[in-house]
């Protein structure tokens, strides 16, 4: 496994694989690797030759106030998670490399960023898309893996893609879960040993949503309803949005028809936290 540092020794690693004829699948990550991020590599060795994952705690998604000083950066056992799990190519540049001394090109996908996450994390979907569309381009890959568990980022950027003829296919891979339930995530690392048990609620709730529009129910405000009442079982949890939106479009749903993207956002102690189902 090789680690590049600079976008000229990774294009350049990249290029010798691509005139092999290998099939390139590109991770992207922020670090701090666990099975979730393993679920990605290995849906990107099953289909391609040659697997690149990078490692960028990206500043730009980072809102005021947010935990980007603080966010885990443990490269020495990333890069062991990722030797063992088979990549070719973990790219690990600083914010320097990636955005240069002043960065004056900013990528927005309108509409889909501004719900959602969108409305609580001004900016974070715009350093979200910028730092792709760089990634895109710094390694031209057949596909990108990337996880259901970031429902709205898997759609902003699965957008930017096609408004911008990048020539790459986003795969979307099922979202990793403890045996509670709780979205496996980076994030889970700052809750006390009892938030860790109190978040069990947030995929409570999405079950409870998905059991009873299985049932027939249709009213989304009613069910949403439902979902924060388990949620405020834990009444030191703090929601910031329970939303039913179309599982496309991510406009809100009052009367449930379609297959619609059932999202949460909760606070609990230091770590925000996000979960969602498709129904
Ligand atoms: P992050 O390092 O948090 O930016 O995540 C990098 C990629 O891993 C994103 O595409 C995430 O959606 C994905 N990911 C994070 N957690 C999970 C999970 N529990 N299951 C599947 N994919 C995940």
């Amino acid at each position: 496994m090789e680690v590049a540092e600079t976008i000229e020794s990774v294009r350049s690693l990249v290029k010798a694989a691509r005139s092999k004829g290998s099939k390139i699948g590109l991770v992207p990550t922020m670090g701090a690797l666990h099975v979730g991020h393993v679920s990605l590599i290995e849906a990107a060795a099953k289909d391609c030759d040659f697997v690149v994952v990078s490692i960028f705690v990206n500043p730009t998604q980072f809102c005021p106030g947010e935990d980007l000083e603080n966010y885990p950066r443990p490269l020495e056992k990333d890069l062991e998670i990722c030797e063992k799990a088979g990549v070719d190519v973990v790219f690990n540049p600083s914010p320097e490399v990636m955005y240069g001394a002043e960065n004056l090109t900013w990528v927005t996908v309108e509409k889909l960023s501004e719900g959602l996450c969108g409305a609580f994390r001004p900016g974070h979907f715009r350093g979200v898309t910028t730092v792709c569309a760089k990634l895109f381009n710094i390694v031209p890959a057949d596909v990108a893996y990337l996880g259901q568990k970031d429902a709205q980022q898997a759609i902003v950027i699965k957008r930017m893609v096609a408004d911008l003829n990048i020539p790459l296919e986003i795969a979307v891979c099922p979202t990793v879960r403890e045996e509670d339930g709780l979205a496996v995530s980076s994030r889970n690392k700052y809750l006390s040993a009892q938030q860790r048990k109190d978040a069990a609620v947030i995929y409570k709730s999405l079950q409870k949503c998905k059991k009873m529009i299985e049932e027939g129910a249709t009213n989304a405000k009613e069910i949403s309803a439902g979902m924060r009442r388990i949620i405020q079982q834990v009444p030191s949890a703090e929601i910031e949005y329970v939303s039913i939106v179309d599982a496309d479009t991510l406009e809100k749903v009052d009367s449930i028809k379609d297959k619609v993207l059932v999202a949460v956002a909760v606070k609990l102690g230091p770590a925000r936290l996000i979960d969602n189902v498709i129904v």
